[in-house]
């Protein structure tokens, strides 16, 4: 487990880049990019590389662009398209004119490829897939040469030609780069460059029926676009020397370097598309934006901040071997960012109704309440109160223990910012009883201030006005997984906690909270931090629990 550092002021990507300028190895040029294909929402490991390519572009002066890597119309489509664009703009970045789809390139790759095959680089290959496959040998055998593999440059380009003329089935042949079928790195062994696939393309439709592989689109595109620093998670590692092989024979001048870190995983969570779309799709969540989803949607829902989740991917760095990272991690980093900035308000989760039977009938008062305990630039709001109020449930006990320092039988407590209140008797439900109501009487003098008399009042609760309040269902989430590392098991599915979600319908918040905008955060005193979700109508708020408010994290770092 990776716990808290001190953010990571350089990192080896970074010592790269530094050593490049001096150099001067790309005229002193520093260009990333980001390039998520569009067949899934982005996540939270996707912000670590977002963070990560704006980051050093900002750092460096350089630029970053934002590619939609969609040479594969498998699952691609424009919703997902939008969706990215709409989550890296709200995490903070910013591409200016520089978005680029790889299937722009389709035409000049294809003429990349006929440059490969002029050039006795690639050549077209009739076997099948199953027989690649047993011919591509192992880690202990070297594999075996295609029959077609020497194949005239005229005939490559004839077969070609009609690969792309839609002349064959899928699958019938391919375009494979003739390199090494005795390479120790089996990425080597004339890798399959071009296959034939018809599927329409979300964006070039019925145009295409061959469609590059990701190992020669990529770093072409790169190339393309004159990227300096093609950043790209571990797995790459032994697909770079095919990288180099294929921009080494097609560009001439500067050329792109690949370089990979670390990709994130989060305990508690899964991280891989597949999973994730595995989940919406048979509906083990309530969609890509369920605030439980690691999805960059989905914390921007639960009530997450883009300062949280940019913060995290800092202390996290960037490294080159893989780590789970603590879910309390990210947690800390939201719950430090919202006390910071979040108002405080007043919300009854359970509410238990309170009568004051010496309060006037009728009457009702405000109290001025700040927005911010320490910052008082956020202002201040006034709170109605009246004769009946709702309090927490929990806040009051038929059989206290001594140090409950809350309501029960022949106690005291000050309602938060108001008066000390006095229990005085309990209702109970005859059939099933459960106390429904207490009544209380309340203590004039304390309106600001101590008892008088010098009696202590240890406890503070919260409190709303049952005239004054509004109605509210309140989404509480836990972990969608009860494992760390629910990424590591097959059956994944049968590690959902179950009660990641717990919905509180009768909840009852201050009033000031009717028009709070979707996502904006509060703190709700003693209960957490919430956010008012985009299910709330005008008849029924909706809010989310982003956090509790104990840090789980502070006691891990102190140990
Ligand atoms: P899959 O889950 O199918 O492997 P992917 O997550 O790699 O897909 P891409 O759209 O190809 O999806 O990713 C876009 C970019 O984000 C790539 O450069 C990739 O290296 C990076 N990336 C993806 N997942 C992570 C992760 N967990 N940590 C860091 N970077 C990641
Ligand atoms: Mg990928």
């Amino acid at each position: 487990m990776t716990q808290l550092t001190t953010a990571q002021q350089g990192d080896f990507i970074r010592d790269i880049i530094d050593n490049d300028l001096k150099t001067g190895k790309h005229a002193g040029r520093v260009a990333t990019r980001f390039p998520p294909e569009p067949n899934g929402y982005i996540h939270i490991g996707h912000a670590k590389s977002v963070c990560l390519n704006f980051g050093i572009a900002a750092q460096y002066k350089g630029t970053c662009n934002l590619r939609m890597d969609d040479t594969d119309p498998a699952g691609e489509s424009m919703e997902y398209v939008e969706s990215i664009i709409n989550d890296v703009h709200w995490l903070g970045f910013d591409w200016k004119d520089r978005l680029f789809y790889a299937s722009d390139y389709f035409e000049r790759l294809f003429q990349f490829a006929v440059e490969l095959i002029k050039q006795g680089n690639a050549y077209v290959c009739s076997l099948n897939s199953e027989e690649v496959r047993e011919r591509r040998g192992s880690f202990t055998e070297p594999g075996r040469e295609s029959p077609y593999r020497n194949r005239s440059v005229d005939e490559n380009l004839d077969m070609f030609q009609r690969m792309r003329a839609g002349e064959f089935e899928d699958g019938a042949h391919t375009l494979r780069a003739k390199i090494d079928m005795a390479s120790p790195n089996i990425v080597m062994r004339d890798p399959v460059l071009y296959r034939i696939k018809r599927e329409p393309h979300y964006r070039t439709g019925a145009q295409w029926v061959i469609y590059p592989m990701y190992d020669f689109a990529h770093c072409l595109s790169d190339a393309l676009e004159g990227i300096t620093h093609s950043i790209c998670t571990l797995e790459f590692e032994n697909n770079r020397p095919l990288y180099d092989w294929i921009v080494e024979r097609l560009i001439t001048g500067s050329r792109p370097q690949q370089i990979e870190f670390a990709r994130l995983s989060v305990s508690y969570t899964v991280l891989s598309k597949r999973r994730l779309i595995e989940l919406v799709e048979n509906g083990h969540v309530r969609g890509w934006d369920d605030p439980r989803m690691p999805t960059v949607a989905g914390m921007r829902r639960r009530g997450f901040t883009p300062e949280a989740i940019r913060r995290f991917c800092s202390e996290i760095g960037v490294a080159k071997n893989d780590n789970l990272v603590d879910a309390s991690l990210l947690e800390h980093c939201v719950r430090e960012d919202l006390n910071e900035k979040a108002p405080r308000a007043m919300g009854v989760l359970q509410p238990l109704r309170v009568v004051i039977d010496n309060y006037p009938e009728g009457g009702t008062e405000e109290f001025e309440f700040a927005n911010h305990p320490q910052n008082p630039g956020m202002g201040s709001r006034k709170v109605p109160f009246s004769r009946v109020l709702y309090i927490e449930r929990d806040d009051f006990l038929e059989d206290p223990p001594k140090k409950y320092h809350r309501l029960g039988p022949g106690r005291e407590v000050r309602l938060r910012n108001a008066y000390v209140i006095k229990y005085e008797s309990m209702v109970k439900d005859p059939k099933t009883g459960m106390v429904v109501e207490l009544h209380c009487t309340y203590d004039p003098e304390t309106r600001s201030g101590p008892p008088a008399d010098g009696r202590k009042i240890p406890g503070v609760i919260h409190w709303v006005s049952a005239e004054h309040c509004i109605p509210a269902e309140v989404r509480l989430y836990d972990r969608l997984f009860s494992i760390q590392d629910p990424g590591k098991e097959e059956d994944f599915l049968k590690f959902m906690n179950p009660d990641s979600l717990k919905i509180m319908e009768n909840c009852c918040l201050e009033s000031s909270l009717k028009d709070a905008a979707p996502g904006s955060g509060y703190q709700f005193e003693r209960m957490g931090y919430f956010c008012a979700d985009k299910d709330s109508s005008a008849g029924k708020l909706v809010f989310n629990r982003v956090l509790p408010l104990r840090d789980t994290w502070a006691k891990i770092k102190n140990k």
